[in-house]
């Protein structure tokens, strides 16, 4: 067990001024496999004060020229890289992530971010001159926003982190990041890439903590955007007082996202593709497919396959490679999921799964669970389940299934399922959500990730996600 008295806050490991100390506890084992501290308001002081001087100094980041930026971020890209068996293996003893999603999803993708935005810094111009329509000239510069307080959740630890951590870096703010206490181990091994790769003390920090710390670094008076990732019910409290602040925010919240098959699906040949959309990270996944949507004809038939494939899944020890569904991150987790699950008994029909599978005598297991004929407007067809918990829809025409998929509160993803991929595309223009994937689901760095509705406001990945840490300054020149 690793038991940590700092946090890393100016490039180093610095004793806490805090004497709290937060139990890190495996979900497939129940047992503690890490503890450390719950950063104070003097911590967080602390690390934004160190991350305001080393923004703004002679020679701070946000001086660097975006070439010896790009280089670091590179940098920070390989130590990572060379870190990834020890990131992935405590994620998925964390917050009960299958190793094989870890490895792809918290390794693979997150390097891929950081080297994308390295290269679009090279690429991105931060001044341009414009010729005035009244006789002067007008220099538009790209500021960077300043201190960036990015808050992140347990389901993707290192994967948000980049999400926030890369395009803050290019646009040369330095950040201070609140991990969330079920996931927090991971943080210190990222903290070790940044001093490896030579990112100056105070550019990055890192304050493990729950609520109180992140509500105290959202309202600091040196943080000038907040990156949130999390539940929309915080995410609203954190848009409450970004606004009284007038600060920038970035919120990627929840969603219950509806995969629609169509009458032409080659079930079979989705297999892989519908597993990943529906139930990667156990159904711990924002962009869950969590509704399926099935032309009535092929009602039965759909019930079958995807009873099939949940029953058929291997549940298991998160560190296992071929393990398919692991444990959820927390008792209070799995509690909160089973009391979906009850709720649905009563309307729904449960085809498989509902209980806890008998193999295991520890770990916060729930079978995957699928329910047909679920009401769209039910809690269960409504609310974010955030667990292995599939609702089967019947539909009667496409522009039925549209209107259930865009009937929920949410609108950050979904998929659309056909073997005419054009007819895919032209129903994915009409589902109100952030992001749409036709017979397949993947964030991809080049493009804008995020949400509409109560799936959140702004947008992380692509030159978008590079935009929102920078703010034009204008200059006018005198003719
Ligand atoms: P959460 O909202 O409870 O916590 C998220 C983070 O915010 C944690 O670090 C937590 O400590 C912190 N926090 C809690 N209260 C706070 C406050 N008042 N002020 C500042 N920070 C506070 O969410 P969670 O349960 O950790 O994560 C699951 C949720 O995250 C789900 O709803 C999921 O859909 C959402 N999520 C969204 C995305 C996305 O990109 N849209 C990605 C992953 C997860």
């Amino acid at each position: 067990m690793t038991d940590y008295d700092t946090l890393f806050i100016g490039g180093e490991l610095t004793p806490a001024a805090s004497a709290a100390r937060i139990d890190v506890i495996a979900a497939g084992t129940e047992e503690i496999i890490g503890r450390a501290p719950e950063a104070d308001t003097t911590d967080v002081d602390a690390a934004v004060a160190a991350a305001r001087r080393s923004l703004q100094d002679p020679g701070g980041w946000m001086r660097w020229t975006p070439e010896d930026r790009s280089q670091a971020i590179e940098r920070l890209a390989d130590e990572l890289e060379t870190r990834a068996p020890r990131i992935t293996s405590l994620v998925a003893q964390q917050n009960g992530m299958p190793i094989s999603t870890a490895n792809v999803i918290e390794s693979v993708l997150p390097a891929t971010i950081y080297r994308y935005y390295a290269s679009l810094l090279r690429r991105t111009p931060f001044e341009e001159t414009r010729p005035g329509l009244l006789g002067g000239q007008t220099i538009v510069r790209q500021v960077p926003v300043g201190v960036v307080a990015a808050i992140v959740p347990w389901n993707y630890p290192n994967l948000i982190t980049a999400t926030k951590l890369a395009p803050a870096l290019a646009a040369g703010c330095t950040v201070v990041i609140k991990p969330s206490p079920e996931a927090l181990l991971d943080s210190y091994i990222v903290a070790e890439a940044v001093s490896s790769a030579g990112i100056p003390p105070g550019v990055v920090n890192i304050v493990p903590g729950g609520a109180d710390t992140g509500a105290y670094l959202v309202s600091h008076p040196d943080v000038g955007k907040v990156s949130f990732t999390g539940s929309t019910a915080v995410g609203r409290e954190i848009a409450r007082t970004c606004g009284e602040l007038l600060r920038p925010t970035t919120l990627e919240l929840g969603g219950k996202s509806a995969a629609i098959l169509l009458d032409d699906a080659d079930l079979p040949a989705s297999l892989e593709g519908l597993f990943q959309a529906t139930l990667l990270n156990n159904g711990q996944t924002c962009v869950a497919n969590s509704r399926i949507l099935v032309p009535r004809k092929r009602y039965d038939e759909v019930i079958d396959f995807f009873a099939a494939m949940l029953s058929g899944a291997k549940v298991g020890d998160p560190l296992d490679p071929e393990t398919q569904v692991g444990p959820l991150v927390s008792d209070a987790q799995r509690s909160r999921v089973e009391g979906f699950i009850a709720g649905a008994k009563n309307g729904a029909r449960l085809i498989t799964g509902g209980g806890r599978p008998e193999q295991f005598d520890r770990g916060w297991f729930v079978e995957p669970t699928l329910f047909a004929d679920v009401d769209p407007m039910s809690i269960l067809g409504q609310q974010e389940v955030f667990g292995p918990v599939l609702a089967l829809m019947p539909y009667d025409t496409v522009d039925d299934a549209i209107s259930i998929a865009n009937s929920t509160d949410y609108g950050l993803a979904g998929t659309i399922w056909t073997s005419r991929p054009k007819l895919g595309e032209d129903i994915a223009r009409k589902v109100d959500s952030g992001t749409v994937g036709v017979n397949y689901y993947m964030l991809d760095p080049v493009a804008p990730f995020g949400g509409v509705k109560a799936s959140g406001l702004g947008r992380e990945l692509g030159p978008e996600g590079l935009a929102s840490c920078l703010q034009p300054q204008t200059i006018y020149l005198a003719p």
